[in-house]
C-alpha cells in the first residue's frame, strides 16, 4: 500500500511542534518529498494521510516573547462540531504553532502558551479583507496549538494575527515579592501583531 511506502523523513512532519527548528533542517528534504507526496495525494486520496504546507514567505517570526510559524493543510474534523467550521463547509485547516522564549511570566521556555486569544484577518493583494475570525485553542495528536478550519478560495493573501494577552481570558499572575513572577507590571494591553505575506493558497486536496 502507498501509505506504507512513505519514508520516515516524511512522517517527521506529524511531530512538527516538537521542535520548530527541526523544520529548517528538514526543509530541503521536505522540498524533495513534496513531489512524492503530491503524487501520493493524487493517487491515494484519504490513504495518503496529510501534507502540511508553510504559510507565507516569512517563515518563523519572533512575536513578543514567542516564536511563531503558520502552516495549513486539509480541513479536519474537530469536536465539538461547529457548523461554520465543519470540515464539509471549509477549504483548509490553518494553524499557528508557537513556543515561548525567555519571559517574565514564568511560561516554560520552548512550550506552548495557553490562554491566548488569537484573532486573524486575511487580506488579498490589494489589501481588501477577505475573511476574519479566531484561531481556537485545540490539540492534535502532536500536542496543543491554535487553529481553525476556514473557507477560502484559491488566491494570494496575507494574514495578520492579533494576539491578546492571557489576562483577557482570566489568567492571573502572582506579583508579590515572595512568590511573584518577574513581570510584575502584568501582561501586554494592546494585542501583539504579526503578519505573514505572499501566501499563495491553492487547494490541492
Ligand atoms: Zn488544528
Amino acid at each position: 500500500m502507498l501509505k506504507n511506502t512513505i519514508p520516515e523523513t516524511h512522517k517527521c512532519t506529524v511531530n512538527r511542534r516538537r521542535n520548530l527548528h527541526m523544520k529548517k533542517l528538514l526543509s530541503l528534504v521536505m522540498a524533495a518529498m513534496m513531489l512524492f507526496s503530491l503524487s501520493a495525494v493524487a493517487t491515494a486520496e484519504d490513504e495518503a494521510g496529510f501534507d502540511e504546507f508553510e504559510l507565507g514567505v516569512e517563515g518563523e517570526q519572533e512575536v513578543g516573547f514567542m516564536t511563531m510559524a503558520m502552516v495549513y493543510f486539509q480541513p479536519v474534523d474537530m469536536a465539538p462540531v461547529d457548523q461554520a467550521t465543519a470540515k464539509e463547509n471549509t477549504d483548509l485547516h490553518i494553524e499557528v504553532d508557537l513556543t515561548a522564549n525567555e519571559n517574565g511570566y514564568a511560561f516554560p521556555v520552548d512550550q506552548w502558551v495557553p490562554y491566548l486569544t488569537i484573532d486573524f484577518v486575511i487580506k488579498d493583494t490589494e489589501g481588501k479583507e477577505v475573511t476574519s475570525g479566531s484561531m481556537m485553542p485545540m490539540a492534535a495528536s502532536d500536542g496543543p496549538h491554535y487553529g481553525n478550519n476556514i473557507k477560502l478560495a484559491d488566491g494570494e493573501y496575507s494574514i495578520t494575527l492579533y494576539i491578546k494577552s492571557p489576562a483577557e481570558n482570566g489568567y492571573l499572575l502572582h506579583v508579590d515579592s515572595e512568590t511573584g513572577v518577574d513581570a510584575k507590571d502584568g501582561f501586554w494591553t494592546e494585542p501583539l501583531e504579526a503578519t505573514w505575506t505572499g501566501w499563495k493558497f491553492v487547494k490541492q486536496w
